[in-house]
């Protein structure tokens, strides 16, 4: 499944980027461990260098670590009390004298550590390492796309069966739990993140915790859900109907409808201004009066992380490329009364982009 040569290549990329006054990177976070490598791992440091590559882990991974990372680079073990000599020999044996860390995730004791260690190699703190990689982990391969198609298509599975066994009086916490259950039991290897059921007046909570609220008729029930597969993740919401729902209800729910295929318009028809996408969905919402009840941005980039480049909003300054897989979620979130968020996720692609997201985004109606 895994194409060993991608990692190669990104590998290569990285070391293409590298500034000057670096020899190599110490690429420390789980993401960007297997994003680089292809091997995931909650422990480990990829070292990354002109003068080679080396994934370095303790006896508790290096079997699995050893078989993950074949074809790729090899994977060195270090016991403990022997962290800072092994990877200065290793430096040396590579000629690395400076290394950039990831400064947007390692703590500030982490890098005294580094430095401490691997002394006389210079640790260089700035932001190089985190810019090249998400620069380079903002376009997807169409590998990388299955990943995230797969996971998606799981999601919505799960979910059009969860939505048939939701009964008066259920609460959303186990609404919640049961979707988690069908998404692992069908082979996610876990939620993308903590699920949001969200009903009735919970819905006005753009990042609500599925609580002990019993869903009752007239509610709205929002669905923010996601599931990973092979290390990439998905994100859809759907906002469903649970019996009979107000006519304002039905009016801020076209309303953010409208706002969201307003922006993948957008996007499928070449654009690619994240601010722009933003504005279009938020001057419908505003139009309609509710400018004041969507208080976050248009949507994110998915990929090894739930939240990735680009962000998609109105102080945004970047722009989709080809290859971004990006969320469009606008919502109208009414305090205390209900809440409405609708998101698909789309692919990129040269003059236009595919949504992911195949469940109809019209309201569903849970007798
Ligand atoms: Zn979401
Ligand atoms: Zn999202």
């Amino acid at each position: 499944m895994n194409n060993k040569q991608q990692y190669i290549d990104r590998l290569d990329r990285l070391v293409a980027q590298l500034p000057e006054n670096a020899d190599g990177a110490l690429v420390t976070s789980q993401v960007c461990r297997f994003y680089l490598s292809g091997y995931n791992a909650d422990t480990g440091y990829l070292l990354v260098t002109r003068g080679g590559c080396v994934f370095v882990t303790d006896a508790r991974y290096i079997e699995a670590a050893s078989a993950a990372l074949e074809g790729v680079c090899r994977a060195v073990c270090y016991t403990r009390g022997k962290f800072g000599e092994i990877m200065r020999g290793l430096c040396d044996g590579m000629g690395a004298k400076s290394l950039l860390i990831e400064t947007g995730s390692v703590t500030l004791a982490e890098a005294d550590r580094f430095a401490k260690a691997f002394e006389p190699v210079t640790i260089l703190r700035s932001s190089h390492l985190d810019d090249i990689v998400s620069a380079m982990r903002l376009s997807k391969t169409e590998f990388e796309a299955e990943q995230i198609r797969a996971a998606q298509r799981l999601t919505e599975r799960s979910l059009n069966r969860i939505l048939k066994m939701i009964k008066e009086g259920v609460s959303e916490r186990e609404i919640a739990l049961e979707l988690e259950f069908d998404m692992r039991r069908s082979g996610a290897e876990r939620v993308a993140f903590d699920l949001i059921v969200a009903a009735g007046p919970n819905g006005s909570m753009p990042h609500a915790v599925p609580s002990d609220y019993r869903v009752k008729p007239g509610d709205f029930i929002t669905f923010d859900i996601g599931s990973v597969v092979n290390g990439y993740h998905s994100d859809m919401t759907r906002t469903v109907a649970f019996g009979k729902v107000s006519d304002e209800q039905i009016k801020v729910y076209n309303t953010v409808l409208t706002a969201q295929k307003a922006a993948i318009d957008y996007i499928v028809g070449g654009g690619l201004n994240c601010a722009e996408a933003d504005r279009i969905a938020r001057d419908i919402i505003t139009d309609a009066g509710y400018g004041e009840c969507f208080g976050h941005g248009l949507g994110h980039g998915v990929g090894v992380e739930i939240h990735e480049a680009p962000t998609l909003s109105f102080i945004s300054k970047e722009n989709m490329c080809e290859g971004c897989v990006v969320t469009v979620e606008p919502g109208i979130y009414l305090e205390g009364r209900f809440g409405v968020r609708i998101e698909d996720m789309l692919y990129i692609t040269k003059d236009s982009a595919i949504d992911l997201t195949e469940m109809d985004s019209g309201l569903i109606v849970i007798d």
